[in-house]
């Protein structure tokens, strides 16, 4: 399992950056876990668009889907110039119908609901889901291949039922969009304390904060996590990888 950071951002990408975007790949196949402001243009350094599998979407907040309709002309246009590619499948949950319904766009991309209690085989991916505390609906998430695990927190303030869903993941991305002497549980998000907490009390290998604030010295904010969670802790940043 190979996770690759495209965009680190919470709320808007940082000049020439992106917002929340990641690339999961295992046995070649590469899914794209939300779809950020300016995360099309950050993935093509890495992977072109056609080459994509798959995406995930954790809730219809703009820095989580903002690229969503230029990741489906970049494939209509990729198509018009002789690439062949399958319908992409976009997983994400259709509370929202409206919104879930622009997942699906020509016979470039289609909208498929994930049922939160269930488990849904994406590729060589189990995927499982947490509802987090968030001003709108959103979906941790938990991914098993070859006997490793990753969480995405998705957007969320600290929930207790965060902890037995993050059990024992080898990975964690977790939102740390607050630093540690103030309060995200209104705006439902967490701070570098929570971010630290769920990875101690859940005991996962490692700890990745992403969903990162535009203010501050973010050097900060693994400091703070550091001093509940022993395990390695990074700051996501562009192009980051960790494989397992
Ligand atoms: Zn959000």
């Amino acid at each position: 399992m190979k996770l690759t950071i495209i965009g680190p951002w919470g709320g808007y990408p940082k000049a020439n950056e992106a917002s929340a975007g990641y690339i999961l790949e295992h046995e070649g196949f590469k899914l794209l876990i939300d779809c950020g402001s300016g995360v099309l243009s950050k993935l093509q350094t890495i992977l072109e668009p056609e080459h994509l599998d798959g995406v995930i979407i954790s809730h219809y907040h703009a820095d989580h889907i903002a690229d969503i309709g230029v990741l489906q002309h970049a494939r209509l246009i990729q198509g018009f110039l002789g690439k062949k590619m399958d319908n992409l499948p976009i997983y994400a949950h259709d509370i929202n119908a409206e919104k879930f319904s622009v997942l699906t766009y020509k016979e470039v991309t289609k909208g498929i609901p994930y049922q939160p209690g269930e488990v849904l085989q994406v590729g060589p991916f189990s995927v499982t889901f947490q509802k987090t505390n968030h001003p709108v609906e959103c979906y941790a998430m938990r991914f098993e291949a070859g006997g490793r695990s990753l969480i995405y927190t998705g957007d969320t303030s600290f929930k207790e039922e965060l902890v037995a869903f993050s059990k024992n993941a080898d990975i964690l991305l977790c939102e740390c969009n607050f630093y540690g002497d103030q309060n995200g549980s209104n705006a439902g998000h967490m701070t570098s304390f929570d971010s630290g907490k769920l990875a101690n009390v859940a005991s996962v290998g490692q700890l990745i904060l992403t969903h990162l604030p535009h203010y501050g010295r973010l050097e900060q904010l693994k400091e703070e996590a550091a001093t509940i969670y022993k395990g390695p802790i990074q700051l996501a940043q562009f192009g980051l990888t960790v494989t397992l």
